[in-house]
């Protein structure tokens, strides 16, 4: 029971691993960086993507990959040049590892668990996402297509390959639930544009548990999102966090010709409608701990 994580260091790998080794999985980790924390049953790896360099040794014993390596979206603006290291971030590492089992004939490899995001969508009103729906033509929609169909190639190699497209992740220890209870908190909480449009959410542990199911039940297969099956609108996420904080969300909305001037393109993570479907994974067998907002909300605040 080996599991080598990419992308380890982030905000869902950090929680990710500490469930695996609870479930008493053995993980190796790929990081770009030298300095490693010491956790017991936990062996680091190095790698330079765009050099093409990976240690050969973070394969041995792996029975399957979870792949969360991607550059943060929502760190720069999006640049030219940042878009193409979002991208090749998420496409390049995987294809590595899968020439790394390929040139090295590695049969025990039998799962990759990837990342994707519900931003494979993109704006589509108030109509219900289920996974055959297409992508969309943005930069974001394209991202995914990429990542997906990069990951799936492990087919050829006889892998069974999992994406999850998931929505913003709720955690106490950073993303989106911070950035907007922090402005909340000074009192500098808007919400952008109507706030009609559609947030998919998932609260962190969730998130992890369907890591777990999808790596662990091998009749889950191809892409499924990854969103709590009760989505809310941009304004009813900001106000339930308000209300938790018991702040006043006072300010007007923020126009959205106004976050498209400052942010650009960047301002689809924003402004974007998207009603993603949890069908799908409920009808594979996965329980959400954390099905609405109210209790997720609830849950999060109690550990700040
Ligand atoms: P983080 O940004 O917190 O962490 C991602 C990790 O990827 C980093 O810790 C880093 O590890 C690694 N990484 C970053 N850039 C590169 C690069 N150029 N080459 C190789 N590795 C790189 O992400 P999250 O934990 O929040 O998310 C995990 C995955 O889920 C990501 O792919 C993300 O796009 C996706 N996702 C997340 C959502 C969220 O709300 N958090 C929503 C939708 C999708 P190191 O520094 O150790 O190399």
């Amino acid at each position: 029971k080996r599991v080598l994580v990419t992308g380890a260091t982030g905000l869902v790998g950090q929680a990710l691993i500490d469930a695996l080794v609870n479930r008493s999985y053995s993980v190796n980790v790929l990081s770009r960086r030298t300095q490693h924390t010491d956790l017991p049953g936990v062996r680091f790896y190095g790698w330079d993507v765009s050099a093409g360099k990976v240690d050969a040794d973070c394969m041995d014993g792996v029975g399957a990959i979870i792949h969360l390596a991607g550059e943060n979206i929502a760190a720069l603006p999006w640049s030219n040049k940042r878009k193409q290291a979002i991208l090749e971030s998420r496409t390049q590492t995987i294809a590595l590892l899968y020439d790394l089992i390929q040139q090295k004939n590695m049969s025990q490899v039998k799962a990759v668990i990837s990342a994707s995001a519900s931003g494979y969508y993109g704006d589509r009103g108030d109509e219900w996402m289920s996974e055959d729906k297409t992508p969309a033509t943005g930069f974001l929609g394209q991202t995914c297509l990429e990542w997906e169909r990069a990951v799936a190639k492990g087919r050829d190699l006889g892998i069974r390959t999992v994406s999850l497209r998931s929505g913003v992740v709720l955690s106490a220890d950073g993303g989106i639930y911070r950035k907007f209870a922090n402005f909340i908190n000074k009192g500098i909480g808007a919400v952008p544009g109507t706030g009609k449009q559609w947030l998919p959410w998932i609260h962190i542990d969730d998130v992890v548990a369907m890591y777990i199911f999808a790596l662990e039940h091998h009749g889950v297969q191809g892409a499924y999102n990854m969103a709590a099956p009760e989505p809310v609108t941009f304004a009813a996420f900001l106000h339930a966090i308000a209300k938790h904080l018991g702040k006043p969300m006072w300010l007007p909305n923020v126009p959205a010709f106004m976050l498209r001037a400052i942010l650009g393109q960047m301002s689809e993570m924003l402004l974007d409608s998207t009603r993603v479907s949890a069908e799908k994974i409920r009808n594979s067998g996965f329980q959400f701990n954390y099905p609405e907002l109210q209790g997720a909300v609830s849950a999060i605040r109690g550990k700040l």
